[in-house]
């Protein structure tokens, strides 16, 4: 895969873009007047990089839908005014054929639309031959393949300079987070694809402006390159995702409290990670000899169930157990979360191995 680590947009050489990279502006344009009074907010916030949703793909219909391309020409205002490069969502042909007749300097492939491989692929043909960056949001559901998929499907299409953008995944958990972050899933796709710049999209993560903050420390921790931030002059009058947009002015703020540490270890202070993390190494390796003990244990188990005729799951065992651990993890402030999923993995782990057990021979 050819991916451009260079995100200079194509229209505009002499934009600098360094780490964070940050793309802001509201989630959807409203009005001429909407746009560039949050595009000189967020100029004047140091970004380069303005942000607007002309066609809306909303969850439920007759929710506002985007003004189509009637906003367009407001972004020409923004460029002109502001000096800013625009970028907005493109999920079909037609979209991809109206921002490039209308000038935008970069496009997005929204979570709904990198699902389904039918819709980026029309995108990628119709991006044949043309050089403009696209940014490729993660799928609605945490599949890492499906994002490389879409990621490649535009890289064929001779598109290099490309972007990730990740913005949560839908789940059916309750939970703090309107998309939860599973921030594995990025981490996965850059160990996959190292040359691609990675932003992380906090306003659709956290659904309400109060969590945008540390999922931006978060983002920059994990040596991310960018965060793309919903930004609108008046938030609470917004006609979509209205929660979640912040202020240029409140924007501004979250990116001056952002804490930008080293991705390179220095020399001096290798050493004594390198302890550490030898300390870590040896842990680890204890650990997997101890699930392999455990999971000894597991099959005498399976064996015994097996010759007596006795089902793998008991759930009364099942729940006594995970309540047990509960307790155990709570004394040493290991979070119920954490516990929860670590038992249900061995858990499901020792199924398995039952299961294949049961069915020998
Ligand atoms: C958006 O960026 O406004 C948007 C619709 O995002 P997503 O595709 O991540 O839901
Ligand atoms: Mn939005």
């Amino acid at each position: 895969m050819v991916v451009d680590v260079d995100l200079k947009p194509i229209n505009s050489d002499e934009v600098d873009l360094k780490r964070p990279i940050i793309v802001a502006g509201p989630c959807s344009a409203e009005s001429e007047e909407q746009m560039l009074e949050t595009a000189k907010g967020v100029a004047a916030a140091g970004v380069k990089i303005f942000r607007a949703g002309i066609w809306k793909p909303r969850t439920r219909p007759n929710a506002f839908e985007g003004v189509g391309t009637e906003g367009l020409k407001w972004f020409k205002t923004v460029q002109k005014e502001t000096g800013l490069l625009v970028a907005t969502e493109v999920a079909n042909t037609k979209h991809v054929y109206e921002a490039l007749k209308y000038g935008v300097d970069i496009i997005w492939i929204g979570a709904r639309t990198s699902a389904n491989p039918f819709a980026v692929q029309d995108i990628a043909d119709s991006l044949r031959g043309v050089k403009i960056p696209v940014m490729i949001k993660n799928p609605v559901n945490p599949d890492v393949d499906l994002w490389v998929g879409a990621i490649e499907r535009i890289n064929n299409a001779g598109i290099q300079q490309i972007v990730a953008i990740h913005r949560g995944f839908s789940t059916y958990d309750k939970s703090i987070f309107r998309n939860a972050p599973h921030w594995q899933l990025p981490i996965e796709l850059r160990r996959r694809i190292p040359e691609i710049p990675m932003l992380t999209d906090p306003s659709h993560i956290a659904g309400k402006r109060e969590l945008i903050y540390d999922i931006c420390q978060k983002a920059m921790d994990l040596n991310f390159d960018g965060l793309i931030i919903e930004t609108h002059c008046n938030p609470d009058k917004a006609l979509s995702d209205a929660k979640q947009q912040v202020t240029p002015d409140a924007l501004k703020e979250i990116l001056g409290r952002l804490i930008l540490r080293d991705p390179e270890v220095k020399e001096q202070l290798m050493l004594s990670l390198a302890v550490m993390r030898d300390k870590i190494d040896k842990l680890d390796d204890k650990l997997i000899n101890l699930i392999d003990e455990r999971m000894s244990i597991v099959g005498e188990i399976g064996e015994y169930k097996k010759d007596n005729n006795i089902t793998i799951l008991q759930n009364k065992r099942w729940d006594d157990m995970l309540k047990n651990r509960l307790t155990l993890g709570n004394k040493h402030k290991l979070s119920e979360d954490f516990i929860t999923k670590l038992f249900s993995a061995i858990h499901q782990e020792s199924i398995n191995k039952q299961t294949t057990i049961m069915n020998e021979g």
